[in-house]
């Protein structure tokens, strides 16, 4: 396996374990100057031109085409734009409509709120009698049947990191007759997907976790190319009319992946993506999830000898975890606290749930020694036990 550690290609402070990767990635280096180049060169001096001459216009396709490469996906089959939960909307109003005559979305009860809370939202919306059935994940295969008019799942739990096979789940729903439409949030960047090969009809990501495209960088929609131009989409903006400049009255919607778009793209922040996505031109995922396990794999052993106090709330089959390590502590808030405080940053989900991303593109062993003595310190002599780490902060 060649190295995949590249943390001389990112811009970080120094004297900091970043085990946060997994709710924001790291600014790579080039970022400030490729940011200052098209605001600069590009907005300042260009003006309205850059629509054209900048080519602001194909970027979100442009930069899907890049997206598409890292999660095996077909050329012309991912767009990238607005938000991940506004993403979801778009796919999910499109993949009932593909289904129209059942009346079930199924998911699961470690699906992230907001995907469940856009799922209600449609669902109260569209007004048909639908119906969210959220069952455990571990009962996700075994619900589906020929109620169901879409299975919606995140791939990766944001809490556990419980890993759903995406192949399998995609295949059962498709035999009986349910539209697949997988959220992979915690996937892209983390570890190796194959769109293509997986056959399911509609997934949806955002791009500032594992794929370091910064606060607010665009969310991301996957159709699978036979069906772009059966799908209609839910929110229909002026960008996904076949020809936007026309200014029709009436939409008629485009052929091409763009029919998912929205408005106008945010060109400053899909330029910074654009750019952060060539750190993955030369990395193998199967390299980089081999490295993932083997990280975790010392830093769950570590805390098991070290912190036992602490329960793991990841699986501990690292096959079924995906690149993110939890464990359970009531006081986990404060604790998390005062490891930020010690430069160990990780983050806490209620109700108790201490979260550490594990990213070997800027993780090595030692990071994940240090970060567990030092968590171990922060137990032994009670040091989250202040005022400062228990109150909490609006974002945790
Ligand atoms: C991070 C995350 C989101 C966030 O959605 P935004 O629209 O980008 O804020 C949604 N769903 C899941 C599963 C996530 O992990």
């Amino acid at each position: 396996m060649n190295s995949i550690y590249r943390k001389s290609f990112f811009d970080m402070p120094e004297n900091i374990i970043y085990l946060d990767g997994n709710s924001l990635g790291p600014l790579l280096k080039g970022i400030t100057e490729e940011s200052e180049r098209v605001i600069n060169k590009e907005w300042g001096e260009k003006l309205i031109k850059g629509w054209n001459e900048s080519h602001w216009m194909d970027q979100p396709v442009r930069v899907g085409n890049k997206l598409a490469r890292i999660l095996k996906a077909e050329e012309g089959s991912i767009i990238l734009g607005e938000t991940l939960s506004l993403k979801l909307y778009q796919a999910l109003g499109s993949a009932l409509d593909l289904n129209n005559e059942r009346k079930v979305i199924l998911t699961d009860s470690g699906n992230f709120p907001s995907d469940l809370y856009i799922a209600k939202g449609l669902i109260d919306t569209l007004n048909r009698n639908l119906e969210l059935r959220i069952v455990k994940p571990e009962e996700v295969e075994s619900s589906i049947n020929e109620d169901v008019a879409v299975v919606m799942l995140t791939q990766v739990d944001y809490r556990t990191g419980r890993i759903h096979d995406l192949e399998l789940i995609t295949k059962k729903s498709h035999a009986s007759g349910a539209v697949m439409l997988w959220d992979l949030a915690h996937s892209a960047g983390a570890l190796p997907v194959n769109l293509e090969k997986s056959n399911c009809d509609f997934a949806v990501g955002c791009t500032y976790k594992y794929l370091n495209g910064g606060p607010g960088a665009p969310g991301f929609i996957y159709v699978r190319p036979d069906l772009i131009k059966k799908c209609s989409p839910a929110i229909k903006g002026w960008l996904g009319h076949k020809a936007p400049f026309a200014f029709e009255r009436e939409f008629r919607k485009a052929e091409t992946i763009d029919v998912m778009r929205v408005g106008t793209p945010s060109v400053i922040q899909m330029s910074i993506l654009e750019k952060a996505l060539d750190i993955w031109n030369n990395i193998e995922m199967s390299d980089l999830r081999e490295k993932t396990i083997e990280l975790s794999e010392i830093f769950i052993c570590e805390m098991e000898k070290k912190c036992p106090q602490i329960k793991l709330a990841s699986p501990r089959n690292s096959e079924l975890r995906g690149s993110q390590v939890s464990f359970f502590f009531d006081d986990g808030y404060a604790v998390i606290q005062a490891l930020i405080d010690e430069g160990v940053i990780g983050d806490f989900r209620a109700p108790n749930i201490m979260r550490f991303g594990i990213t070997p593109l800027y993780i090595n062993e030692d990071d994940i020694l240090n970060a567990v003595t030092c968590l171990e310190r922060i137990l032994r002599q009670d040091l989250w036990k202040k005022d400062k780490f228990i109150k909490k902060k609006a974002v945790t």
